[in-house]
This record gives C-alpha cells, sequence and structure tokens, in this order.
C-alpha cells in the first residue's frame, strides 16, 4: 500500500468506488469519469506504479489482469470491448498505480 495512492485507498474501502470484481489479487471497479458506456477498470491490489515497473515476479498477475477483462466483460453485457495501460505521463497516466481500462458498450467502439 502506498499512503498517498488513490487506487490503494479504494483497494482498502478508504474512497468508495462501484466494486463489479474483487478476488484476493484483484478488484475491478467502474471508472469515476467513463469513456464509454461501460467502462471499467482492472487494479491489482499489490501497489505497482506502472507496467514499465513490472518484473518477472509480476507475470502472473498481468496474466490474470488480462484473462479477467472478457470474463468481467461478459459479465458486464458487453460483446466486444477495448483494453488499454497508459504507461508513464507521456503515456496519459494519471494514476501511478497499475490499472488496465476496459471499454466497450457504445455503437461506435471508443478511440481510446
Ligand atoms: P489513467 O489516465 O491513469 O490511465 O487513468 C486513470 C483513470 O482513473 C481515469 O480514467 C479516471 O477517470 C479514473 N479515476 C481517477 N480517480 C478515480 C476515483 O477516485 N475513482 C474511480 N472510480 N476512478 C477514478
Ligand atoms: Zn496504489
Amino acid at each position: 500500500m502506498s499512503v498517498d495512492c488513490i487506487f490503494c485507498k479504494i483497494v482498502n474501502g478508504v474512497i468508495p468506488s462501484k466494486k463489479i470484481y474483487e478476488d484476493d489479487d484483484v478488484i475491478a471497479f467502474n471508472d469515476i469519469k467513463p469513456s464509454a458506456k461501460v467502462h471499467f477498470l482492472i487494479v491489482p491490489k499489490l501497489h505497482v506504479e506502472s507496467l514499465a515497473s513490472c518484473e518477472t515476479q509480476h507475470q502472473a498477475l498481468l496474466g490474470k489482469m488480462l484473462l479477467l477483462a472478457p470474463k468481467i466483460a461478459k459479465e458486464q453485457g458487453l460483446a466486444g470491448f477495448k483494453t488499454l495501460i497508459n504507461t508513464g505521463r507521456d503515456g496519459g497516466q494519471e494514476v501511478f498505480h497499475l490499472h488496465l481500462h476496459v471499454l466497450g458498450g457504445g455503437e461506435k467502439p471508443p478511440k481510446t
């Protein structure tokens, strides 16, 4: 846990979220500013800053996050979806706790 991290606070229930999935390693919740009809984030409970901070020890966690995307997307009623990981300030990352965006549900697929 990183004390100033907003997603660590969500993981620990200090900040509320619309949680749609949780297990021992990962939670998923709806994005507060959705860019699509359905827009949720898959977030590891472990504080890892970004994809660029991941190492071999995070391989299983990354695989788990990716494999959860279609499962949760289906539960949310999505027939198809986009996935996105912003990495670093230059990559558009605003929250420095690794997360996978999953977006869908519109007539036109979102660009990002
Ligand atoms: P990034 O740009 O880091 O890839 O995306 C961060 C995402 O987190 C943004 O889409 C933003 O709307 C979302 N977000 C930021 N703060 C909160 C929050 O407190 N709760 C929820 N549910 N989403 C948040
Ligand atoms: Zn964190």
